[in-house]
């Protein structure tokens, strides 16, 4: 027995489940999860002592790469003036400062500490201006585990096959209408069916919670459009896209501007933050220039505020976005070309930092309903044999992948070598 496969038994005494979020548990490809004792670069250590290059860079915010000395050497600072304070810093001026330059669309914003308190707030907030109950969201997307969004979600909800969860009201989750990404239509179906119902559309404008599908052109201003025409406002939910797409996060990528936007672990650099920030109108809707009620003790933390604040200036160097797009190219178009050479049937989509790979006959995938017809076993089998090459991949069919610029040309070069014998295996099984 591993030392993670012993503390993960060991986990399940006390922890549901051995694990504190649930697509860590390997459910969706079977066997133990890893343990992590370390991260640094581009690479993970098990408890094992085993060295994997990682490709989920804790689920998106590692852009750098782990362990980055300049987050770290921030976030040591702090913590020599203390860990809390429950009252304003000069460091979240800078943080929403720093937001608001980079991202266009957001002329004030409100810190929180995950990406679901960001989603939650948002949404809340929506309700209060529009003054009205229902939601849009599309199947397939996750945008945390807040009741009204747990409807028809993707990621570890997906995962499980529980993707509207048990345990929320018949009554709330009426409220929530799923659309089909990257389908206008099914959306004004909805618009149509409640004209002046809908407060809000939230999306991801990369869906990278059920692996990864980018918008097809139109489909983001289609929805701006929407909005527009039905009193709605659209939200943009850049938890797993800001700062990883480009620097102005994928709404800057798309050119589409929405009324409020919600970030996450990007822009904590590791640390346990999110925000949701937009038209200055809207945002003082809440507390306490406005009635909508919205609240946190450790928002804006300092420690949280200083690392993100470091990650955010070192993701403004020139020419970044577009090193981090040709390295995730790279391993993309490498995991195709040797998917190609071995016959096995395969598709794929990158953005800025983000990739996602199916075991498909499909020529391309854009919709939800095509992602769920791939083939789970053969990714089953490749993430294995990729785990047991060293490569730490999301374990999950429904999660997308990520570079960081920690990622250079030798482990790009050892991912596809890995990926090249993966793949030959499978072939001759
Ligand atoms: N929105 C999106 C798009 C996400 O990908 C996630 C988490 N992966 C969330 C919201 C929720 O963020 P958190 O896990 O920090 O609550």
């Amino acid at each position: 027995m591993t030392r993670s496969e012993a503390l993960f038994e060991q986990a399940k005494k006390t922890i549901p489940g051995g694990v504190n979020s649930p697509v860590r548990a390997f459910n969706g490809v079977g066997g133990s999860p890893l343990f992590i004792e370390k991260a640094n670069g581009a690479y993970i250590y098990d408890a094992d002592g085993k060295a994997y290059i990682d490709y989920v860079g804790s689920w998106g915010p590692m852009i750098l790469g782990h362990n980055h000395p300049k987050i770290r050497a921030a976030v040591l600072a702090a913590v020599e003036n203390g860990l809390s304070f429950g009252a304003p810093t000069e460091l979240e001026v800078q943080m929403a400062e720093k937001v608001i330059s980079m991202v266009p669309s957001i002329e004030q914003v409100r810190m929180v500490s995950s990406g679901t308190e960001a989603t939650m707030s948002a949404i809340r907030l929506a309700r209060g201006f529009t003054n009205r109950d229902k939601i849009l969201k599309f199947e397939g997307c996750y945008h945390g585990h807040a009741d009204c969004l747990l409807v028809k979600a993707g990621s570890g909800a997906l995962t499980l096959g529980q993707p509207s969860s048990p345990g929320i009201p018949e009554d709330f989750a009426k409220h929530t209408l799923t659309a089909v990404y990257n389908d206008l239509d099914s959306v004004r179906t909805l618009f149509e069916q409640y004209p002046t119902d809908i407060s809000c559309i939230i999306i991801e404008p990369v869906a990278g919670n059920m692996n990864c599908i980018p918008p097809i052109p139109g489909f983001l201003q289609g929805l701006r459009d929407m909005c527009d025409e039905f009193g709605a406002l659209m939200i943009i939910d850049e938890v797993m896209t800001g700062f990883r797409v480009s620097q102005s996060g994928a709404q800057g990528y798309y050119g589409v501007t929405p009324d409020l936007t919600t970030l996450g672990k990007v822009i904590g650099g590791g640390m346990p933050v999110g925000a949701f920030g937009g038209r200055k109108d809207v945002m003082q809707f809440i507390a306490p220039t406005g009635p909508v009620y919205q609240a946190g003790t450790l928002s804006g933390n300092p420690i949280a505020m200083s690392a993100g604040l470091a990650q955010m200036e070192a993701l403004c160097e020139e020419g970044l976005y577009e090193k981090l797009s040709a390295k995730t190219k790279r391993i993309a178009e490498g995991f195709k070309a040797a998917a190609d050479k071995h016959g096995i049937p395969m598709a794929i989509n990158y953005v800025g930092g983000m990739f996602g790979f199916f075991f498909t006959e499909q020529a391309e995938i854009t919709r939800f309903d095509q992602v769920t017809q791939c083939n789970i076993e053969q990714f089953r089998i490749f993430y294995h044999g990729m785990l047991d090459e060293g490569v730490y991949l999301a374990p999950s069919a429904y999660e997308a992948g990520f570079l960081s610029m920690a990622h250079g040309e030798e482990e790009m070069r050892l991912t596809l070598e890995a990926a090249d014998r993966v793949l030959a295996s499978m072939k001759a099984a």
